[in-house]
This record gives structure tokens, C-alpha cells and sequence, in this order.
């Protein structure tokens, strides 16, 4: 997924049972968070692995944390928990958007396979052009309406200030 993972994380954020300005940041925050990874992949390691392997894109790494965050909030910071469920719901959901076309290391340690749904044919001069002409770009765009629609739409009916 190229450009829809903020509003996706806008729309969890709406969707989610509870609600609150710090939740809506965290999962903003989590719908981005993996695609960090592009920072270190061209800057470090000069593009020689494609991004989705990096730990960021590897749902058993986040399993891993989550393993050890959940418990540890639960026992000593237990308020911290609703931000930090919404921060890896939207990570998971990132993972998830990312394997339409992306590819995803779900079986992570047993292979580095990246696993994808929809296979882009590479056959343009430039790949991102492979990716905005395919017809899964139109989900993309789906996501991004909607939630444009929906931030718009709670904007017009918000109460003015006294
Ligand atoms: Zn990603």
C-alpha cells in the first residue's frame, strides 16, 4: 500500500470503541509506524532489502512486543492500555493493508517469503507507476475518500466554540 495508511489508521480510529484524541493519535501513529523502514533501507543499507523484511513489517516481531508491552502496562501502567491496543490494532492493520500488494513475512521464522495477494506485473520504466495503474490503487483511493468524507463530515457537525 502506498498512500493510504494514515486514513486507514483515521478510519480505525473511528471505528473504535473508544474514543479520545490520544487514542486517534495512536492510531494514526500505528498506521504509518512500519513504513518508517525506508529511512534505514535507503539510507544504511543503500536499498539492498526490499523494506518488508525489515522487523517494522514482521507480524511475529510485533507479537514478540506486544508479548512483553501487554503484560508489563497491564501490571504497572494499566491506564496505558487502551493506547497501546489501538497503536497495534493499527499495526496489525498496516501489515494487512500491506499484503494486498506488498508482500508480508507471515510465516516469519519458518521462511522470509513475502507473502502477497495481488501480484503487480513490473512493467513500466518505474515501478511505483506499475503500482498507480493497477486496478488495487483503486482501493487505495476508496480509503482515502472515505475518510476524507468522514473527517469532513465530522468537521461540518462539530459544536462552534462559545
Ligand atoms: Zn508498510
Amino acid at each position: 500500500m502506498l498512500i493510504a495508511h494514515l486514513p486507514a489508521g483515521y478510519l480505525l480510529s473511528k471505528a473504535w470503541p473508544r474514543k479520545g484524541r490520544v487514542l486517534t493519535v495512536a492510531a494514526l501513529i500505528g498506521a504509518v509506524f512500519p513504513d518508517l523502514d525506508p529511512l534505514w533501507q535507503n539510507f544504511i543499507d543503500h536499498g539492498w532489502f526490499h523494506h518488508h523484511e525489515y522487523w517494522v513489517h514482521i507480524p511475529a516481531f510485533w507479537a514478540m512486543i506486544g508479548a512483553v508491552v501487554f503484560p508489563a502496562l497491564a501490571w504497572k501502567a494499566r491506564y496505558a492500555l487502551p493506547v497501546a491496543t489501538v497503536f497495534f490494532a493499527a499495526i496489525a492493520l498496516h501489515l494487512l493493508l500491506d499484503a494486498l500488494v506488498g508482500g508480508i513475512s507471515w510465516l516469519w521464522p519458518a521462511t522470509n517469503e513475502l507473502f502477497v495477494l495481488v501480484e503487480i506485473p513490473l512493467v513500466r520504466t518505474h515501478w511505483i507507476w506499475d503500482f498507480l495503474f493497477h486496478w488495487t490503487f483503486l482501493a487505495e483511493i476508496a480509503i482515502w475518500l472515505v475518510a476524507a468524507a468522514l473527517f469532513f463530515r465530522n468537521r461540518s457537525t462539530r459544536p462552534l466554540p462559545a
